[in-house]
């Protein structure tokens, strides 16, 4: 008998559910269009909200840290790896994201797991929003810190938990995103930020989804709401609209002191590659130097969600270009997105246990990079399939 009977077993078993996948390969760059498994369609499946990812100015930062600065850092950061542009890259982010201070990291997932564990310990309580993403869920729980959940951006279930617990703590933080991926709804930042000062709780908010999106210029959802100062660690990633790879937090000098000491990604794994760090300089200075990157993702957004709503899709809770498409029984849901994907549109479709049960949806995710041929293209297949499914 095998050895690797225990995960054959578990293998076998995502089989029989009829969760197992394959991997759909994606055969060029990020692109609006994209060659995938060999068929040519219309990419309404990421998370390159401006179409950095493939900007010229981009990818020419990237070639020219190549030359300059090699294809690795070569090391962690506190031994030699910490090459200038990193330095730069943390100056140019916190004079974007007008904070006092920036630390970056090699991912949003590595900051998130990396800052919460560093921050918080015995004695403290780390309150939670029950739809945060994975990345805090396992921040959490590296940390020594107790936990609690509230329920989803409801402020009266948060209240509870502080009015419950608050006196038996030293620190409580409060942990939410900020842009929720699956609904694309913004969390209500004004109304915890308040619960926060009542209670003497801090605020940590992981933006991934509202940074380079919501605010002047992409500044973020602390941006949007006019919080500056408000909210004590603001996360953002450098993946997603900014186009590159990499995480960081924006806060005071005295968070980035401790976690240049204790941030164990930071001590424990290699630096960002120099290709990245100066590429994502180039985005940020993009975002700094005009805001007609985030006014055009915001344009394509509101086209191709009016057009649905207008043939009579629900297009749920979403306050931002994450456009969810409300289908809900599961079977649907995925024949809908195989029809799509046949018409040549690729949306994911999102079902249970990613989402709750009876809430399937397709969930479109607009980019700035979008002709308005693709979005035309893109509405006409929702129309033909959302017809012969009965959906509309
Ligand atoms: C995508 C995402 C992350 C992870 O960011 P990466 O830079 O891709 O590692 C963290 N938090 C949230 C809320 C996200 O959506």
């Amino acid at each position: 008998m095998s050895k690797w009977r225990f995960l054959e077993e578990k293998v076998q078993s995502l089989k029989d559910q009829g969760v197992y996948r394959e991997l759909p390969v994606n055969h060029g760059p990020c692109d609006h269009v994209i060659d995938l498994d060999g068929r040519r369609v219309v990419n309404l499946s990421s998370n390159n909200y401006l179409g950095f990812a493939t900007h010229p100015r981009v990818i020419n930062a990237a070639k020219e840290a190549v030359d300059a600065y090699g294809a690795g850092a070569g090391a962690v950061r506190t031994i030699v790896g910490n090459q200038d542009l990193i330095g730069r890259l943390e100056e140019l982010l916190a004079e974007f994201k007008e904070e006092e201070a920036v630390i970056t990291f090699q991912s949003g997932f590595n900051c998130n797991i990396g800052t919460i564990q560093a921050i918080s310990g015995k004695g403290d309580l780390l309150v939670s929003d029950e739809l945060n993403h994975a990345s805090i869920i396992d921040g959490v729980r590296l940390s020594k810190a107790d936990k609690a959940v509230y329920r989803h951006a409801d402020v009266d279930d948060l209240e509870r938990v502080l009015k419950e617990k608050r006196a038996d703590y030293n620190n409580v933080f409060i942990l939410t995103d900020g842009v929720f991926s699956m609904d694309g709804d913004i969390a209500p930042l004004p109304e915890i930020v308040a619960l926060a000062r009542r209670y003497d709780a801090l605020t940590y908010v992981d933006d991934a989804h509202g940074s380079g999106v919501l605010g002047r210029s992409g500044r973020g959802t602390v941006d949007h709401f006019d919080l500056h100062g408000d909210v004590d660690f603001i996360v953002g990633t450098l993946s997603k609209a900014i186009g590159v790879v990499g995480g960081y937090v924006a806060t005071k000098q005295t968070v980035k002191d401790w976690l240049l000491h204790r941030g164990r990604p930071l001590l424990f794994s290699t630096a960002l590659p120099p290709a990245a760090t100066a590429a994502t300089i180039e985005s940020v200075k993009m975002l700094m130097e005009s805001e007609e990157h985030t006014e055009k993702l915001w344009a394509n957004a509101r086209y191709f969600k009016r057009s649905l709503e207008k043939l009579g899709f629900d297009t749920g809770i979403s306050r931002t270009p994450i456009t969810p498409v409300m289908i809900g029984d599961e079977a649907k849901t995925l024949r809908f997105s195989k029809a799509l994907l046949e018409a040549g549109v690729f949306v994911s479709g999102i079902v249970y246990p990613t989402v709750p049960e009876g809430t399937g949806r397709l969930r479109a995710m607009i980019s700035a990079s979008h002709t308005k041929d693709d979005l035309d293209q893109a509405i006409e297949a929702f129309k033909e399939t959302g017809k012969a499914l009965d959906v509309i």
